[in-house]
C-alpha cells in the first residue's frame, strides 16, 4: 500500500476523478480491497449529476421484484434494453450492455446494504417486467450514503480539488495533476491506476460542438458543472469518444426552485426513508402525495400531452413561437433565456388534475398533477381570473401576451407559431401558466471507448495502461435508453473499474 507525499505530490494506490455515483462506487470497491484511495472532487459537495437525477435505478432479481412475485432475469433485461434503442440498436454497445444487465442485481443489493431505500419496481414498457426502482427521499441520498461508506473505508476524499491533466510515464498513466482549493498545482500519483468518473459533457460548449452540433452547443445543461473534464483529459492521451452525438435534449424542464426548502436539505437518515417507504405502501395517496412531493429536488419535465389538449407556449416576452405539438423544445431553446411558459385555461386544468393526464412524471409519487404543482411549486404555478392578471403574475408584457392569445384563439397565422386548427381556444377562466420551463441538455451519452474491465482504449484498440473510466466517462457507446440505466451503469461500472484499478495496484506492488 502506498501512502507518501510532500508539498507538491501525494501518492496512493488508486486515484479517482469525480465524486458522483461512478466515482464513489469505484473508490469504495478499491478501498474494500484494502487499497489506499484518493478521490478528487472539483465541487464543494459530492454528487454531480447523480445528485441532480430523478433517482430511478432499473434492475432485475431485486428483493423488491421477488417480494412482489415478479419473475425476471438479466437476459430478458438485455433484450428489452436493446428494444429501447430502436432503430439505433446497431450503434449500441451490446457487450457493455450485457455487463450492465448481468450486474444490476448485485449492484442493487449493494446499494441496499449502504442504507439506500427504494420504492417500486414501476412498469416502463417495453420492459416486459416492472424494473424501475426509485430512491427515497431523493437522489441526494446516493452521495450522502456512498460518501459516508467511502469515508468509513478510509477513502481520502478531497473536495474543491480539480483534476486538470493525466500524468504519464513511458505510456502508462501514473497519476493526475490537479489544482488545490488555494490555486496551487498538486500531483496525485497512482500506483495502480486512475479511474476517470468525471461525468458527461453536457455543459461543455466545445465538446458539444465537436461531437453534436453548434445548435446543441448553445443550449445550457441542467448540471452546469458537467464539463466533460474526464473525457478531455483522456482524449489528450489518445483515447476516443464513441457516440458523441447522442444526447438527451434540448428538453424543457421546469426551472428548479431558487432555494431548496428545509425539508429537502434533511439528510436521508434510515428512519426517515423507512417511514416514507412504509407510508408509500400503507397510506392513501391523497394524504401522502404532498409529503413525498415536498422532497423533490430535481427539475421535472412537463408532459407534451398538455399541448395536444390545448395548452400553448409563450416566451418570456409573452409571444407564441412554435407549433407546440411538434417538438417545441428546440424552438424554446432559441428564445430569450431558452425559457417559456405553458399557458392554458380551466378546461385543460380540469383534465390535468387526475389520471390519465399528468403534468409530469415524478419520483416516488409516479405522476404529478396540477394540484401537486399548486401545493409544492408555488414559484412556478400561476393562476388568475383574467389574461391581464396572469401576464402580471408571469411578469411578461401584458399587451403582447393578450394579443398572442387573441391571435391564437382567432386562428390567425402568426410567424413562427402554428395556427390553432382543431385545438380548443384558451378562453375559459381561470387561466393558468406553469413555468418558466427552460430548454436544457439533460445529459450527453458519448463516452470513452473501454473494455469490459473499464480499461480505456486508444484509437487502435490498445489498452492505455493505468487508465480506467466509469459512469458517463466510461459509457463506451452505450445508449442506455429508458429510465434508470444511467445510474445503474454509474454504480456497476464504478465497482468494476475500482476493483480492476485496485488489482492492478497489487500487481504493481508485487512487481515493485
Ligand atoms: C436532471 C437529470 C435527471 C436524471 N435522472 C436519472 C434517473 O432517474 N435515472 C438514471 O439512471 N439516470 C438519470 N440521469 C442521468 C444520471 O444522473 C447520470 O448519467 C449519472 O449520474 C452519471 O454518473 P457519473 O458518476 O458518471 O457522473 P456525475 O454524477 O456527474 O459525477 C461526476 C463528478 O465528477 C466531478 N468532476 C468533474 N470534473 C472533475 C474534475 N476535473 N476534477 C474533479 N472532479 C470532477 C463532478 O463535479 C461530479 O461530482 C439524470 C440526469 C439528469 C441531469
Amino acid at each position: 500500500m502506498v501512502q507518501a507525499g510532500d508539498a507538491t505530490r501525494t501518492a496512493a494506490d488508486v486515484v479517482v476523478v469525480g465524486g458522483g455515483g461512478a466515482g464513489l462506487a469505484a473508490a469504495s470497491a478499491a478501498a474494500e480491497l484494502g487499497r489506499h484511495v484518493i478521490l478528487l472532487e472539483k465541487n464543494p459537495d459530492l454528487g454531480g449529476s447523480t445528485a441532480w437525477s430523478v433517482g430511478s435505478v432499473s434492475a432485475t432479481c431485486t428483493p423488491h421484484q421477488i417480494g412482489k412475485g415478479i419473475k425476471d432475469c438479466p437476459e430478458h433485461h438485455l433484450e428489452d434494453l436493446m428494444r429501447f434503442s430502436g432503430e439505433l440498436v446497431h450503434r449500441d454497445n451490446l457487450s457493455l450492455a450485457r455487463v450492465l444487465t448481468e450486474n444490476t442485481s448485485a449492484m442493487f443489493r449493494w446499494l441496499l446494504a449502504m442504507g439506500l431505500v427504494f420504492v417500486g419496481p414501476f412498469p416502463e414498457p417495453p420492459h416486459r417486467q416492472p424494473r424501475m426502482h426509485n430512491v427515497l427521499p431523493n437522489s441526494k441520498a446516493f452521495p450522502y450514503l456512498l460518501g459516508r461508506h467511502c469515508r468509513g473505508l478510509g477513502v481520502d476524499i478531497r473536495l474543491n480539488v480539480r483534476a486538470d491533466q493525466l500524468i504519464a510515464d513511458a505510456g502508462r498513466i501514473t497519476g493526475v495533476a490537479a489544482t488545490l482549493p488555494d490555486g496551487r498545482r498538486h500531483d496525485f500519483i497512482a500506483q495502480g491506476g486512475v479511474v476517470l468518473a468525471g461525468g458527461d459533457f453536457s455543459a461543455s460548449r466545445e465538446l458539444k460542438a465537436k461531437y453534436a452540433s453548434e445548435e446543441v452547443a448553445a443550449v445550457d445543461a441542467v448540471n452546469p458543472t458537467s464539463t466533460g473534464d474526464g473525457i478531455r483529459m483522456a482524449l489528450e492521451r489518445g483515447a476516443v469518444v464513441v457516440n458523441g452525438d447522442h444526447l438527451r435534449g434540448p428538453i424543457m424542464r421546469f426551472v428548479p426552485p431558487l432555494r431548496p426548502k428545509l425539508i429537502q436539505r434533511l439528510p436521508p437518515l434510515h428512519p426517515l426513508t423507512l417511514a416514507m417507504r412504509w407510508s408509500f405502501d400503507h397510506l392513501p395517496a391523497w394524504l401522502l402525495r404532498p409529503f413525498l412531493m415536498s422532497f423533490l429536488t430535481t427539475a421535472l419535465a412537463p408532459s407534451h400531452d398538455l399541448f395536444r389538449h390545448g395548452a400553448i407556449l409563450v416566451d418570456m416576452d409573452g409571444v407564441r413561437f412554435a407549433d407546440e405539438r411538434n417538438r417545441p423544445d428546440r424552438a424554446a431553446a432559441k428564445r430569450r433565456g431558452g425559457m417559456a411558459f405553458i399557458v392554458f385555461d380551466k378546461l385543460v386544468a380540469d383534465q390535468f388534475s387526475s389520471w390519465p393526464n399528468f403534468i409530469s412524471t415524478a419520483p416516488a409519487v409516479g405522476y404529478a398533477y396540477l394540484d401537486d404543482y399548486r401545493r409544492t411549486r408555488r414559484d412556478i404555478f400561476h393562476r388568475a381570473g383574467t389574461l391581464a392578471e396572469l401576464a402580471a403574475r408571469m411578469d411578461v408584457p401584458r399587451d403582447g401576451f393578450e394579443k398572442t392569445v387573441a391571435d391564437y384563439n382567432a386562428g390567425k397565422e402568426v410567424h413562427g407559431a402554428s395556427v390553432r386548427g382543431t385545438r380548443p381556444a384558451v378562453a375559459v377562466p381561470p387561466f393558468y401558466a406553469l413555468g418558466p420551463a427552460k430548454a436544457y441538455i439533460i445529459f450527453t451519452n458519448g463516452g470513452l471507448k473501454v473494455t469490459e474491465r473499464l480499461e480505456v482504449v486508444n484509437a487502435a484498440g490498445a489498452v492505455i495502461p493505468g487508465l480506467y473510466a466509469a459512469g458517463s466517462n466510461g459509457q463506451g457507446g452505450m445508449l442506455l435508453e429508458g429510465h434508470g440505466h444511467h445510474l445503474g451503469w454509474a454504480f456497476v461500472s464504478g465497482r468494476i473499474a475500482g476493483r480492476h484499478a485496485a488489482l492492478s495496484a497489487r500487481k504493481a506492488s508485487l512487481i515493485g
